[in-house]
């Protein structure tokens, strides 16, 4: 199993929960001509809090089987321990995926990759629920170390305190760090347990796409409404179909010669504009390290909150109408401010430490 195609992306889809055979059975047939390369549902649910609906289990499976043959598509379930694992391969399960409340437990993942040994089963490892791309690459490393080389990454968000439009914060940097780091692992985004609702997920698939993702997970529901879990997120198999006719599909690269040169033009003058700015920095710092000096032997304290509020009043009025928003100028302004003060910090205590 790839999970990576040339022309579209890999999509995964079928609905959060197997419930019953029929709404499985019905949820794969409004699937079957879709552009769908793998049928999904979960049949052990990890669920928040207890009481709830927490999976059909074994009996699923049968479910989920029978609807694949019936389609002509593979089909996905989410394992947890090795009790799945076995169930899931003697069920006859194409791919596992490992869920977000699961890779954030090094026993767990430890657990489930010891449990496929021998087997070369194709794993799909979702982000653990906090923002962390070590658990996430320390995940995968696990699986990788029992021999498993059919691997894949499915980016669903993390959890946050704060309020968001996301039910899960996409944070993209993240799974853009795990690209760097593993550039040969394809990645699949969820937008379905991103957005929590169904007026997000276009843009979130396209969001994905643009940042050069290799597929999508999106729930579908025979009767979202009626669903037992996740009855916010879940969209028909016809709207399903509509997502994936509108999105625009991206090449990493272009053929084209002429796109190519003018692209290769457009980076060197980025390349040279970093630089200028890295020279600026530096020339920026070695200033603040006056200033540093300057301070200590007049004995006044490096932070001093009314000059912070002037640059940043100042600041903000310099790049008003121009194309940079107020939130990174912040963020650019926070991270020299604060490598400055560090900066000034070292200028006090080498003098202590010479003069001591
Ligand atoms: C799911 O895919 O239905 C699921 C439980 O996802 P997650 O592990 O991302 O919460
Ligand atoms: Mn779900």
């Amino acid at each position: 199993m790839e999970f990576r195609r040339k022309d579209r992306p890999f999509v995964i889809a079928g609905p959060c929960s197997a419930e019953t055979r029929e709404q499985v059975l019905e949820t794969a047939e409004g699937l079957k001509t879709l552009n769908v390369d793998l049928l999904r549902a979960g049949v052990w649910k990890p669920r928040t809090r207890p009481g709830n609906f927490e999976g059909v289990g074994e009996e699923g499976i049968e479910w989920l089987k029978e609807a694949g043959a019936k389609i002509g598509k593979p089909i996905a379930v989410e394992v947890a321990n090795t009790l799945h694992v076995e169930l899931a391969l003697k069920g006859g399960v194409d791919v596992l995926w490992i869920g977000a409340r699961t890779t954030v437990n090094p026993f767990m993942v430890q657990e489930i990759a010891n449990a496929l040994k021998g087997t070369d089963v194709p794993v799909l490892v979702k982000n653990p629920v906090n923002p962390d791309v070590e658990l996430w690459i320390g995940a995968v490393e696990r699986l990788q170390s029992v021999g498993l080389t059919k691997l894949g990454a499915i980016h669903r968000g993390f959890s946050t305190f704060q309020k968001s439009p996301f039910r899960n914060s996409p944070n993209w940097n993240i799974p853009i760090e795990l690209k760097r780091r593993m550039p040969e692992l394809p990645i699949i985004c969820d937008p379905s347990h991103i957005c929590g609702n169904r007026e997000l997920l276009s843009e979130v698939a396209q969001k994905a796409i643009d940042l050069n993702m290799d597929g999508l997970m999106l729930e579908t529901h025979r009767d979202p409404i009626k669903a037992w879990s996740d009855a916010d997120q879940q969209v028909t198999p016809q709207e399903l179909e509509r997502i994936l006719s509108e999105l625009v599909w991206r090449n990493p690269n272009s053929a084209d010669l002429e796109v190519k040169a003018k692209l290769e033009q457009l980076r060197a003058t980025i390349d040279g504009l970093d630089r200028d700015i890295l020279d600026l920095l530096v020339e920026r710092l070695s200033v603040s390290r006056s200033i540093g000096e300057y301070k200590r032997e007049h004995n006044i304290t490096i932070l001093q909150h009314q000059r912070w509020n002037e640059i940043l009043h100042d600041r903000e009025a310099h790049v008003q109408g121009k194309d940079l928003s107020l939130k990174f100028l912040h963020k650019f302004l926070e991270a020299i401010h604060e490598e400055s003060i560090q900066q000034q910090t070292q200028v006090m205590n080498s003098s202590k430490a010479k003069s001591a």
